[in-house]
């Protein structure tokens, strides 16, 4: 995909400030640093397009990006900090609950995890979740620069049981760019349907 135009378009603290669903759009989630920011950064060419989740204020939110002028990225917030109150993990159950399900104008979406890392509890909840919505997931490993090459084929394999997928995850790196092609080439193939049930 030949990236003419990204921009950032809103963040939405509640549905209500959700753009109208008058373009296709991607999801991305993944648990806090698994580096969804770096990632979408990379498939995007930019450095610092989307804040990381470092950035005050921005992990609550629902960030929508325009692309091309054609379709949207849609960077859901972070979930999974280890001791975030339960109050603002209701706060990301009901923004997520409140777009996830209903928006017709969503294709499919990035789940994003930590090569180094079994998925969690809260992974497999979320990709069940996603399932149950009828959602068209594409799950990466993130981070696989961090391993060495031989140690890749075990974590994908780990994460494909961990995950209940019917393939192997994706490995890939926002640093290296390894994988990038593939998520996109998904991507395309999502923007040209017309809706997020799989064919
Ligand atoms: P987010 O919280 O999921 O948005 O994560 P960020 O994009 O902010 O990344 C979290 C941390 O992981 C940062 O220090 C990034 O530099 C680092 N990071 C992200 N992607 C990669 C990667 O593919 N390889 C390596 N080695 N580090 C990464």
């Amino acid at each position: 995909m030949k990236i003419l135009s990204a921009d950032f378009l809103v963040s939405a603290a509640s549905s209500k400030q959700f753009p109208p669903p008058v373009l296709p759009e991607i999801a991305f989630l993944g648990k806090s640093n698994v580096g969804k920011s770096s990632l979408i950064n990379a498939l995007l060419n930019r450095k610092t397009l989307v804040k990381t989740s470092a950035t005050p204020g921005k992990t609550r939110q629902v960030n929508f990006f325009l692309i091309n002028e054609r379709f949207r990225f849609v960077d859901l917030p972070g979930y999974g900090f280890a001791a975030v109150p339960q109050s603002e993990r209701s706060a990301w159950r009901k923004l997520c609950e409140s777009y996830v399900p209903e928006r017709e104008s969503l294709r499919g979406a990035v789940m994003i995890v930590d090569i180094r890392h079994k998925p969690a509890r809260l992974d497999q909840e979320m990709k069940a979740w996603l399932d149950h919505f009828g959602l068209q997931t594409l799950v990466v490993c993130n981070k696989a620069d961090k391993l060495k090459r031989g140690e890749i084929p075990r974590a994908l394999k780990a994460a494909q049981e961990a995950l209940g997928l019917e393939e192997p995850p994706l490995a890939v790196s926002s640093k290296s760019h390894l994988g990038r092609d593939q998520i996109w080439r998904r991507i395309g193939e999502w923007l040209a349907e017309r809706s997020r049930i799989p064919a």
